[in-house]
């Protein structure tokens, strides 16, 4: 493999690999169709990733921008977090709510306060109401779907659920309610590492619920975090190849930020420039999916939303959850989100969006079944 630009012109850039099928492949694959960045490998992505800083990192991003606005388009689509409980069965060694960090204060919300701040957020004008929280048996799968039926009976919004790893029924029973996407990340592809940050889990079993969720007819977001201890580029380009296998409508890329009160304390965050190329190479290889600008990356890096936006970013998720209970849904400590007002600030964000050329889409924001995706024309398809 080689990698070989020397201060040319972006546009003159070349990032060679050796492929045994194609015998090598050209970046910014000028004069490619989708169809070819669409097929990237492993072999093909890594060295995307490696990109060096200056005018090879720009030209990826300005590539993945164009594929942007030839899929997906320039409009924004802006869904409310609510994170309603803190409680969580899992250890994971990066994330503050592990069950086993006793120093967080633990909070439930009652369906009565879901439905309260999300009745607020969709009256502020959002279309898509997203309930997260730790993996907290205590709400049964029943208790989810009223409560996603209570939202849904306020106007015509989409409901995202996160709550982690179920059985199969329990997700029927929340798509039965009329539930329209759920997020589980699989936080990396490398099934050794998984184990190891994850005890008692299997990223086989993550896998298994992305694939339940996906058979229910869930609009499906996976993911995966930047800069985990343990990981190196070759897992960063599986994890980009996972989403593609998974066939994603939604991912979310963020970098790993070390919490005081967990075993991984002492490790470096992500590398935030690493995690924009991530985003853009999934933005190429994933063209018509809904990438957000995930929070941990506006924490690390102040103007990390209007930065992902132009690297193949098309959604924001502003904190809509209760002031009182945000900052106990410590992930990691000082979330960007904190600074979020009450309503998320999503009259700050249009005016930002404005900004930068882009705009607060009109719709749900759902991810158009494979059959009526539109085919852009051929100069917004392909990369020059
Ligand atoms: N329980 C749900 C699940 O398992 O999907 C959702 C809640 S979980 C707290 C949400 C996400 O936070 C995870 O998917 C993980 O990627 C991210 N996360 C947790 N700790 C993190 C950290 N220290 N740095 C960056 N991201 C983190």
């Amino acid at each position: 493999m080689t990698l070989n630009p020397r201060n040319r012109k972006a546009r003159d850039i070349e990032l060679e690999v050796s492929e045994p099928a194609t015998g090598r492949v050209e970046f910014p694959l000028i004069g490619t169709d989708r169809k070819r960045v669409e097929g990237l490998d492993v072999a093909c992505i890594i060295p995307l990733l490696q990109a060096c800083p200056g005018d090879e990192t720009e030209s990826l991003f300005a590539c993945a921008d164009r594929t942007r606005k030839g899929f997906v388009g320039d409009s924004v689509h802006i869904r409310g977090i609510i994170e309603f409980s803190n409680y969580c069965v899992r250890s994971c060694m990066y994330c503050g709510l592990r069950r086993d960090n006793r120093k967080l204060r633990r909070y439930r919300m009652t369906p009565d306060e879901i439905l309260a701040a999300s009745e607020n957020g969709i009256r502020s004008g959002y279309r898509t109401i997203v309930l997260q929280s730790g993996e907290d048996p205590y709400y049964s799968a029943s208790d989810i779907a009223r409560i996603v039926e209570g939202i849904k009976a306020f106007g015509d919004v989409a409901v995202t659920l996160s709550v982690g790893e179920r059985p199969r029924s329990e997700y029927a029973t929340m798509k039965a309610a009329g539930a329209d996407r759920f997020l589980l990340k699989h936080e990396t592809a490398d099934a050794e590492l998984y184990r190891r940050l994850h005890p008692g889990a299997s990223l086989e079993t993550r896998i298994e619920c992305l694939q339940n969720l996906k058979g229910l007819g869930f609009q499906v977001g996976s993911g995966f975090i930047i800069g985990l201890p343990g990981q190196d580029i070759a897992t960063i380009a599986r994890d980009i190849t996972l989403l593609k296998e998974l066939d994603v409508e939604m991912a979310g890329i963020g970098p790993f930020i070390p919490h005081p009160d967990t075993p991984l304390a002492s490790y470096p965050a992500g590398d935030v420039t690493m995690t924009l190329k991530a985003l853009a190479v999934a933005r190429l290889a994933l063209p018509h999916a809904n990438l957000p600008v995930t929070t941990a990356l506006s924490t690390l890096q102040k103007d990390g939303r209007q930065l992902a936006l132009s690297c193949g970013g098309n959604v924001i998720m502003p904190n809509i959850t209760p002031a009182k209970y945000r900052e106990l849904y410590e992930i990691y400590p000082d979330s960007a989100s904190l600074k979020d007002p009450e309503d998320g600030g999503i009259g700050e964000i249009a005016g930002m969006l404005k900004a930068v050329g882009r705009g607060v889409s009109a719709t749900k924001g759902d991810t158009l079944p494979r059959e009526k995706r539109p085919i852009p024309a051929r100069d917004e398809a392909s990369f020059q």
